[in-house]
């Protein structure tokens, strides 16, 4: 069927829904042309071709004759003729894939000029307007079909200022411009041994198959591997009718947004820029001026736009952006799309379109996600002490402290060694993508709010401040100079807040979010709802909106009181995960230390006992009401003892010095010794420890039953559950299950009642997920350990893994994402479908809970949702995420 997809679409053919085939770009025009908006006509080389083309390495059958036919009806709408000099259509053939994939691939203006085209327009008076068009064919043409290095034609423009005396493009006269013209045509033959073809079809076809390889360049690749876009989609290819914005007074360019795509705020926002062609306002190369600034130079054109932009966002039902180009006081629409906007401004939209009767509150959640919860959280600066460096556009909001550093392979490099950098540059291009990504902010001293900068950092949640005029950025030789004087070299550390645009020397106290205390205010039963921030409003609204609709409880990993706390006052419904190991750590090793090595055991148990049962008392205290799910200890009991190499060598120095025996030193190093395995990770821990060296679990278990029993005593409503780690076999749960049940039977009898305290396993070995059904006849509930289970499915170690070859896999391409980070859906994920299954089929109302660190990752949790876990669990500041995606998955 697919053999019969056009190849070609004109604009009034298509529509919005048509995105696969269309690319966004050319959706988003063919259903401007059917809303009406004044769009100038064109045609779509589909996504179809292009893959065809990718396919083959060469043209798809009958591409061309469908284009010459689209080509005859534009040229029949507009009343010109390609390459003719009398009548000149000129087109651009611009890029556009399903997913908006900004400034990654190519765009080549102003095709069909030539020397005749541009002879014949000078002669008609359009000399400045016509040897501009030409130039920036030539560069465009030159870069994108041709391969020459943009950043050739960027250093002849330069000098060409510089020679003309003039600060930017638009200053340069006719006489500059035709100079630069041959110049870049030199440059061309220079580089490539061709000439820029005089032919306008040649220019079409060469352009539509440059754009089709685009699909294929690194940057692109490099988006698309970061938003995780399917490489197989191809780009479709959109041949539209030239407008100028180049045309002199009453012409310009801009882009807006149809919100504040930064803080969310309502009303119209963008830049503009009188004489100038498109990508002159996004690439930074000179400073746009804001919106007003149309309004102030032709009112009714900006009436216009407004007008636009309304009905605009009131069919697509959320903010747009739009690219528009007023030519000789006629204003054109040259693009829309749903607009990227900042973590903040998402939820502060969402609601607001929501509160305006445009969407419900359902799918507001929709148009929020975890991943920008996530970066709310996220901490921001303490009140400024210093003056601030300098100033400029807060682009995309945070808090950032690093080196500096001035291009992307240095960013690269030292973020690798582990260094936080801040990336700065005079602007950025596509060029700079991997170094934005790999950067905790980046900075540059020229471009706007809608600048190649500023768009990329948005969307990756990267601090960045542009437009810093004070700064002078020289890549070359590595320094900044702020006001003309101060000069910071590589590696001074800065600190960028993105929030109001500043940028520091040194390194500023960071605190804590807005959002994340507003949170926490309304949780813990402070003043609801109505915080002064929009944004925590909007956040406040969501959550409660999620918790309205999603299914799945939210717990958190926690064992100290403050932890508990934390997870309470961001809505945590109980704890899922409480590490007993964690409660002997520091110091209290020793205690475990001497039940192994027998140094007066039983006081040490005792001792444990003790401690545990103080630290079991506070968290069923602070978590009242809610269950407490307790794991029993699970590392290995060798984590507890000195390193073995460490004691060997000691006691050989000791020896060697002919130093007296100690008993002590020999009683621990047998016991390391005897301890001590390959693989602890797969060795004596967990329930096997209980099975093997019961002591320390069964003082925990007493220690657990005793504190139930005594809250009990004082009316308390106390919800404690114990968990049995790493359990792979039926008999072993069965005699670990005997066991513990024995002890809390001694405790509750001691105090004459029955305690209730449910046991679970966790499942987080493969075993144990094949032999589910057997597990659920012994097991009150099931608790997913995703990292050992990860660990265990893979048979690969979370603390090597990465290092060690991950992240060669992630170059090569053989593996995508982190397993750790995001579940594994395909391998792990059917362990735990199966084990849901089989636990269910033994135990229809078994309880599912998942506690890795995966129960807070945003994908993951769409994951739970399908596989019908009852609850997540997750550390304490994940908890808002969880609780967020959570409902999201609900709606
Ligand atoms: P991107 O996908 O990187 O945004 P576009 O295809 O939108 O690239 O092209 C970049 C800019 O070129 C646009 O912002 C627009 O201003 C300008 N442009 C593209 N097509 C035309 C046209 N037909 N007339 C005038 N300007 C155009
Ligand atoms: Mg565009
Ligand atoms: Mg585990």
């Amino acid at each position: 069927a697919t053999a019969h997809r056009p190849l070609v679409i004109e604009f009034h053919e298509g529509d919005r829904t048509m995105a696969d085939l269309l690319g966004g770009k050319g959706a988003g025009l063919a259903e401007m042309t059917r809303l009406g908006l004044p769009v100038p006509p064109g045609f779509i080389v589909t996504t179809e071709a292009c893959r065809a083309y990718l396919a083959a390495g060469g043209d798809p059958e009958g591409l061309w004759d469908q284009v010459d036919a689209a080509l005859a009806d534009l040229e029949e709408r507009s009343g010109l003729v390609l390459g003719d000099p009398a009548r000149p259509l000129l087109v651009s053939v611009r890029s556009g894939a399903k997913f908006s994939m900004p400034g990654m691939m190519e765009t080549v203006l102003d095709i069909g000029l030539n020397d005749a085209v541009v002879a014949a327009l000078a002669e008609r008076g359009e000399s400045h307007f016509a040897w501009d068009s030409y130039r920036r064919l030539a560069q465009m043409y030159g870069r994108t079909v041709l391969g020459v290095e943009g950043s050739r034609f960027d250093d002849l423009l330069t000098r060409a200022r510089a020679h003309a005396g003039v600060g930017t493009d638009a200053e340069l006269d006719d006489a500059h411009l035709q100079q630069l013209a041959t110049d870049f045509r030199a440059l061309i033959v220079a580089e490539t041994g061709q000439e820029l073809p005089q032919d306008a079809g040649t220019q079409l076809r060469e352009a539509v198959r440059a754009v089709f390889r685009s699909w294929n360049g690194e940057r692109a690749r490099l988006y698309r591997a970061h938003e995780g876009i399917p490489d197989d989609l191809g780009t479709a290819v959109n041949v539209v009718q030239m407008v100028f914005g180049n045309r002199g007074d009453r012409s310009g360019s801009g882009v807006c947004f149809t919100r504040d795509p930064v803080t969310g705020a309502p009303g119209a926002f963008g830049d503009y820029l009188p004489d100038a062609q498109g990508e002159d306002v996004v690439s930074g190369v000179r400073s746009p001026m804001d919106l007003s600034e149309l309004h102030r130079r032709d009112p009714e054109i900006h009436a216009e736009l407004s007008r636009h932009l309304r009905s605009l966002e009131t069919h697509y039902r959320d903010l747009c952006d739009v690219e528009f180009t007023v030519e000789r006081g006629r204003l054109w629409i040259l693009q829309t799309r749903l607009g990227k906007r900042s973590p903040a401004a998402a939820f502060r939209i969402a609601v607001e379109l929501a509160d305006e009767g445009v969407i419900d509150l359902d799918e507001a959640l929709t148009r929020v996600n975890g991943h920008q919860l996530t970066t709310l959280l996220h901490p921001s600066f303490q009140a400024a002490a210093a003056a601030p460096l300098a100033g400029g556009l807060a682009a995309s909001p945070g808090a950032a402290v690093g080196q500096l550093v001035f291009d992307a392979a240095t960013a690269m490099e030292w973020a690798g060694l582990g260094r936080s950098v801040v990336l700065a540059r005079p602007e950025t291009s596509p060029d700079d993508f991997g170094g934005m990504l790999a950067a905790k902010a980046v900075i540059t001293s020229r471009g706007g709010l809608t600048s190649h900068a500023a768009v990329v950092a948005r969307g990756l949640g990267k601090t960045c401040v542009t437009g810093i005029e004070k700064m002078v950025v020289d890549p070359a030789a590595r320094t900044a100079t702020f006001h003309g004087s101060r000069v910071l070299t590589e590696g001074t550390v800065v600190s960028v807040d993105g929030s109001t645009g500043e940028l520091f020397e040194g390194s500023r106290e960071i605190q804590a979010s807005v959002v994340a205390t507003a949170i926490q205010e309304t949780s813990a039963g402070g003043p609801v709802g109505r915080p002064e921030d929009p944004t925590a409003r909007g956040v406040l609204r969501l959550l409660e909106q999620a918790d309205k609709r999603r299914t799945m409880g939210v717990r958190a990993n926690a064992e100290t009181p403050e932890e508990a706390r934390t997870a309470r006052r961001y809505g945590a419904e109980g704890i899922g995960l409480c590490r007993t190991e964690h409660m002997l750590m520091g110091p209290r090793r020793q205690l475990v230390e001497r039940v192994v090595t027998d140094d007066d055991a039983a006081g040490a148990l005792a001792e444990i006992e003790a401690l545990a049962l103080d630290e079991f008392t506070t968290l069923l205290t602070v978590m009242e009401g809610l269950p407490v799910v307790v794991r029993l200890l699970d590392p290995p009991l060798h984590e507890f003892l000195p390193d073995l190499v460490d004691l060997s060598v000691s006691a050989a120095v000791a020896a060697a010095k002919g130093e007296p025996e100690d008993p002590a030193a020999e009683q621990r190093l047998a016991a390391v010794r005897r301890l001590h395995e390959a693989n602890p990770m797969l060795g004596l821990r967990g329930v096997r420890l209980l099975l093997v060296h019961p002591e320390v679990a069964q003082v925990q278990v007493r220690a657990l039953a005793e504190a139930v029993s005594r809250l009990l005593e004082e009316g308390r409503n106390v919800r404690p559950e114990l968990m049995l780690p790493l359990v792979a076999e039926v008999a072993e749960l069965e005699a670990a299950r005997g066991r513990v049940e024995t002890v809390i039977a001694e405790v509750g009898a001691r105090h004459g009642r029955t305690l209730d305290i449910p046991i679970g396993v966790m499942i987080e070995l493969p075993r144990a997920a094949l032999t589910a059904d057997a597990l659920a006849a012994h097991a009150d509930f099931f608790s997913f350990g995703t990292n050992d289970l990860t660990q265990t499915t893979w048979g690969i170690s979370r603390d090597d893994a990465e290092a060690s070859f991950l992240a060669a896999y992630r170059e090569q391409g053989i593996i995508s994402a982190d397993p750790f980070q995001t579940l594994d859906e395909v391998g792990v994920g059917a362990l735990v479908r199966l084990a849901v299954e089989k636990g269910r089929a033994t135990r229809s109302g078994l309880e599912l809970g998942v506690c890795g660190e995966h129960a807070g990752d945003p994908t993951s949790i769409g994951f739970f949702a399908k596989a019908g876990i009852d609850y997540l669990s997750c550390s304490p500041p994940r908890v808002p995420v969880a609780r967020l995606e959570a409902g999201r998955q609900a709606v």
